[in-house]
Formats: structure tokens, C-alpha cells, sequence
């Protein structure tokens, strides 16, 4: 067992660091991803998350509902048909949240480019792409490889100032101001 009486002095066992860099620490090194794939493209991401590749190394796990999804990696031919379910899907996850682009048919529409009347040509049509992965399919070391970059994506981010200042700018801008200030109906004698 470690020795932690040094610990008395209060040195020790303190980590100092930014706010930010916390958040980003733990978001960049538990992104969960939603599970489903669209075509061929799936199987290689079902055998990156297999035992060979085994994406839990480096902190993703598949979850099967959007609501506890961080990342969508997009797997796969997107049809027409497809189109606006995903984009619902996206939707349903909560924020923040990250899009994967799999391979050259959710990328470009891939081999259905030209003719393929049926396939839209690129899924950052409907949903914003944070990392696109080239190939028809992608290996599954391209995959971690757009992984690891988003999860360097992630630790650029500033959480802080983009989203609790944001939502503290709008819950005291002049709006809400207004509204508070506007005396209520009050109820004849
Ligand atoms: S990019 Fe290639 S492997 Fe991937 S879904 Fe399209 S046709 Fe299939």
C-alpha cells in the first residue's frame, strides 16, 4: 500500500490544473460511441471494437442509445432514405457531440457518386463531420487513427468559455432583463 502520511503536510495527492483542461481530459478520454452502422463499412468498425483491435484501450465503448452517445461515426452508405434519420438520431444525442465520417460513401457518396441517384453525396449534408477517415472501407487502424485525432480535437476545446459563459451571457442578457422587469398583471380590487 502506498505511503500517504507525507500527505499530512498537504503536499502531495493535489493535482492543480485549469478547468478546462479537467473537462477536456475527461471528455477526450471517454468518448462513447453510438452503435449502429449503415453498410459495409460497419463491419470494419465492428472489428476495430472486437478483441484485436479492442477500441477500449482508449476509452470508447458502444452504446446503443443516442441519448448516451458522445460520438456518431457514420459507417457506411447514407441513402436518401437514411438521410433524415440520422440526422434525427443526431439530434437525440446530447451535447457535446462529435461526428465521425467513415469511409468515401458517407464522405462523398463514394462508388454511388455519379450514378447512385439514391445516395446522398456527403452525410455533412445534413450533420456537421468533425473527422473524415478516407477509404472504401477504412481499415480498422485508420479508424483509431480518426479516433485519436478527434480525441485531439476535444483537447482544444474550451468548454468553459464556449458553453457556461455562453449560457450565463443569454440567462443575463437584456432579454431576460426585460422580461423581469415587466410588472406583472395585477388583479383589479
Ligand atoms: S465506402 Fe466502400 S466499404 Fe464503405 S460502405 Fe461504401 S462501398 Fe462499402
Amino acid at each position: 500500500m502506498a505511503d500517504i502520511s507525507h500527505a499530512k503536510d498537504g503536499s502531495g495527492n493535489i493535482v492543480v490544473a485549469s478547468l478546462n483542461k479537467l473537462i477536456n481530459w475527461a471528455r477526450s478520454t471517454s468518448p462513447w460511441y453510438f452503435q449502429f452502422g449503415l453498410a459495409c463499412c460497419a463491419i470494419e468498425m465492428m472489428a476495430t471494437a472486437a478483441s484485436r483491435h479492442d477500441l477500449e484501450r482508449i476509452g470508447m465503448m458502444p452504446r446503443s442509445s443516442p441519448r448516451q452517445a458522445d460520438v456518431m461515426i457514420v459507417a457506411g452508405t447514407v441513402t436518401m432514405k437514411m438521410a433524415l434519420r440520422v440526422k434525427r438520431l443526431y439530434e437525440q444525442m446530447a451535447n457535446p457531440k462529435y461526428v465521425i465520417s467513415m469511409g468515401s460513401c458517407a464522405t462523398s457518396g463514394g462508388p454511388y457518386c455519379q450514378y447512385g441517384y439514391h445516395v446522398l453525396k456527403g452525410v455533412d449534408l445534413v450533420v456537421p463531420v468533425d473527422v473524415y477517415i478516407p477509404g472504401c472501407p477504412p481499415r480498422p487502424e485508420a479508424l483509431i487513427e480518426g479516433l485519436l485525432k478527434l480525441q485531439e480535437k476535444i483537447l482544444d476545446e474550451r468548454p468553459i468559455q464556449d458553453t457556461v459563459s455562453k449560457n450565463l451571457k443569454t440567462l443575463f442578457s437584456k432579454e431576460n432583463k426585460q422580461s423581469s422587469a415587466t410588472p406583472s398583471a395585477v388583479p383589479a380590487e
